[in-house]
């Protein structure tokens, strides 16, 4: 169980972050959610997480493109025995006509707030005894695809971020790993159908089988509650020695 531990999941008011903080409190951590709005329905959720599980959940505002509210974020938790960078956003262009401010946001929200909130974390599990470090990264952490550049760029270095903190690790009770799910059916893959729909000329089921899918063998979406039944693996005694790698989620892309 993993009572008495507090995790911080970043980018976690919707979606695989929403999932995995779902599975986390189920096994007993409290939990901080966080995103960069403030809404009433941000607290709403940790409110139902709270009351579903019996642990504590709370939510903090925090920018993830922001390296210094990324420090706070760990800061104003408190505690972080488990930190979760899940945190992303996507942008599809060709990379001659890839917009700069978009190339930057994906940078710092889906790479550099892993380095903030690392760095921040890390002396806390040290003076805590234990830690674990789990990166959201991709499929497109391992292999690539068209049009993807700065998510493609950004994922790879999260797996190379997620190997460093392992070795400077490697010593001590805290593990540092990278879940690479393929594709989870999320706002953020749901945002990306009507366009592909316009791209292909095609209609919504055959995107999802002939585009999306195309390359994830099993033809299904993963699921949130898988990556954050992942997650619990990895934060188990069972994973103890695993660290420094990563835990394809995907179907089966990676194997082709
Ligand atoms: P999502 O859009 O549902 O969730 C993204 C989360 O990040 C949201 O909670 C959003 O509020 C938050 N966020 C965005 N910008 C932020 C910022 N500046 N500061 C703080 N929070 C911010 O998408 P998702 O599919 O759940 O994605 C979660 C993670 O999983 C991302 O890192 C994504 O790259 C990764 N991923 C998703 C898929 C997929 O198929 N859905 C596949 C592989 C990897």
């Amino acid at each position: 169980s993993l009572q008495g531990k507090t995790a911080v999941i970043t980018g976690s008011n919707s979606g695989i972050g929403l999932g995995i903080a779902r599975e986390l409190a189920k096994a007993g951590a409290n939990v901080v959610l966080n995103s960069f709005t403030d809404r009433d329905e941000d607290h709403a959720i940790a409110d139902e997480i709270s009351r579903d599980t019996g642990t504590t959940a709370r939510y903090i505002k925090a920018d993830m493109s922001k390296g210094d509210e990324c420090r706070a974020l760990i800061e104003q938790a408190g505690a972080c025995d488990i930190l979760v960078n899940n945190a992303g956003i996507q942008f599809v262009s060709p990379i001659d006509e890839f917009p700069a401010d978009k190339w930057d946001a994906i940078i710092a929200i889906n790479m550099s707030s892993a380095f903030h909130t690392t760095a921040a974390a890390l002396p806390m599990m040290r003076a805590a005894g234990w830690g674990r470090v789990v990166n959201i990264a991709s499929a497109h952490g391992l292999t690539a695809s068209p049009y993807k550049s700065a998510y493609i760029a950004a994922k790879h270095g999260v797996v190379g971020m997620t190997k460093t903190v392992a070795l400077e690790t490697a010593e001590e009770p805290i593990t540092c790993n990278a879940i690479c799910p393929g594709y989870v059916l999320t706002p953020l893959v749901e945002e990306q159908i009507p366009n592909t729909m316009k791209e292909y000329g095609m209609e919504r089921e055959e995107v999802i089988r002939n585009v999306m899918l195309a390359r994830q063998p099993s033809k299904e979406f993963a699921t949130v509650e898988q990556m954050g039944g992942t997650c619990v693996f990895l934060c188990s005694d069972a994973a103890a020695q695993i660290t420094g790698t990563t835990i394809s989620v995907d179907g089966g892309w990676t194997a082709l």
